[in-house]
């Protein structure tokens, strides 16, 4: 009797899981649409928002007009009211933001660059920043973090940082896991990316990939979590391609996050394009990472004679470095112009792998690379265009990030949303 007793209540957190993606990604729905959608009893429905309202969670709006003109109250879910604080670690970076349930950045906030002596000092200011907001703010519901992977998530630490081994040493789960009053969860910065792509990012232009149906919510729940189901007109394999210190990938495929055994799969930026290369960190000679990234682009404007000169770039951090780039370029200095291009040949060789690997409908390129803009992107279109068979390049649209803010911290913010949307009851009064 337990087993189903047990059962019976994952099948309503199911329930009101599917309702909250439902309005969250619709806006505002009257119960006789959201009963459609999800396949439910129109009185199923009417339980379920009455446990939601009562909860805070969702709340009735004016009238909307609905099939044949009539009128019927809607539901949204007041997404200004819930808070998360989205963490981004990367290599010397370290933001954070406070967001709400859309990803509205409400606040940002940049540490100083990081040191690979000083993390430890790092780890504790977050927590006590982290420990302000969260007394300050009574509408934080939980805390999303981003970190650079390869992450072994069931361990809690990051395998290998290139050149910054120091957060190596750092135990995620330990250091913030059980900090709080709030929830934290901690994820690959890429895999948070795609996240926040599937979240909060646009619609695509054309689904050139068909939606699979969407799984019955009163079926049997299954051992699978549905945390991570990609939602409405959006290819059924996205792909979120982080361009930042390091590089990074994440994949959602049919709705799962790609993670592999220990949370390691899909490191793209270890992927060697040139077997008698640059050797790397990790063991591998020629990764991905050593040519496009921007600690890459900060070395080779430092070592290449025939990369433009930058002013004070000894001085720079790598993002500042990549940025100084992208600005000499889009100044009209013809060497920046050709660096770009070249930094963007090797993301389009990144690109060729991701789709012969994943294929996906759609790819989202992210972070400080990003910034290289239409130069950038060309360049990636036009060795895909070479490279991979043209009936599959034509079906993968390739594109810049429209998220206002780094997607990374997006994602941080992304991660903390999605637990939120799967398991509505570790945060909400539902009894
Ligand atoms: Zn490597």
């Amino acid at each position: 009797m337990a087993g189903i007793k047990a059962s019976q209540s994952r099948v309503s957190e199911l329930n009101r899981s599917h309702m909250l993606r439902v309005l969250y990604r619709g806006g505002i729905k009257s119960r006789a649409q959201i009963a459609q959608e999800l396949d439910l009893t129109p009185a199923a429905v009417s339980k379920i928002s009455a446990r939601l309202i009562d909860a805070h969670a969702i709340e009735e709006t004016s009238d909307i007009r609905g099939k044949g003109n009539r009128r019927s109250i809607g539901l949204r879910i007041p997404a200004e009211r819930f808070h998360v604080i989205g963490v981004k670690f990367a290599r010397t970076i370290v933001q954070i933001g406070v967001f709400d349930l859309n990803g509205t950045a409400l606040a940002i906030d940049e540490l100083p660059p990081v040191t690979d002596d000083c993390i430890a000092d790092v780890v504790s200011d977050v927590r006590s920043r982290l420990a302000h907001i969260i007394d300050a703010d009574p509408d934080v519901v939980a805390v999303g973090m981003a970190v650079p992977g390869p992450y072994l998530r069931t361990v809690g630490r990051t395998a290998l940082v290139s050149s910054m081994h120091g957060w190596r040493r750092v135990n995620f789960l330990h250091e913030f896991g059980t900090a709080f009053r709030v929830p934290v969860y901690v994820e690959q910065d890429a895999r948070a990316g795609v996240l926040a792509q599937s979240l909060f990012g646009k619609q695509s232009d054309g689904a050139r990939v068909p939606q699979p149906d969407s799984a019955a919510p009163t079926a049997a729940p299954t051992a699978q979590s549905t945390a991570e189901t990609t939602e409405g007109a959006k290819p059924s394999t996205l792909a979120y391609y982080l361009l930042g210190e390091g590089i990074g990938l994440g994949v959602i495929d049919h709705g799962m996050l790609i993670n592999g055994e220990l949370g390691a799969a899909t490191e793209i930026g270890h992927v060697s394009i040139d077997v008698n290369g640059r050797t790397c960190d990790c063991g591998n000679v020629g990764c991905l990472e050593r040519y496009c990234s921007a600690t890459a682009i900060r070395h080779d404007l430092l070592e290449d004679p025939d990369a433009p000169h930058i002013a004070g770039v000894e001085d720079m951090t790598p993002a500042q470095a990549a940025n100084a780039l992208f600005k000499a370029a889009a100044d009209g200095d013809q060497a920046a112009v050709h660096m770009v291009a070249r930094v963007g040949r090797y993301v389009g060789y990144g690109c060729v792998t991701i789709i012969n690997a994943f294929n996906p409908g759609r790819i989202v390129l992210g972070d400080i690379v990003a910034g290289g803009g239409e130069t950038l992107l060309a360049a990636v279109q036009s060795v895909v265009d070479e490279r991979v068979i043209p009936q599959i390049a034509d079906a993968t649209s390739i594109e810049l990030s429209s998220l206002p803010t780094d997607s990374a911290i997006s994602g941080a913010a992304a991660v903390a949303v999605n637990q939120f949307l799967d398991n509505p009851s570790l945060f909400l009064d539902l009894k």
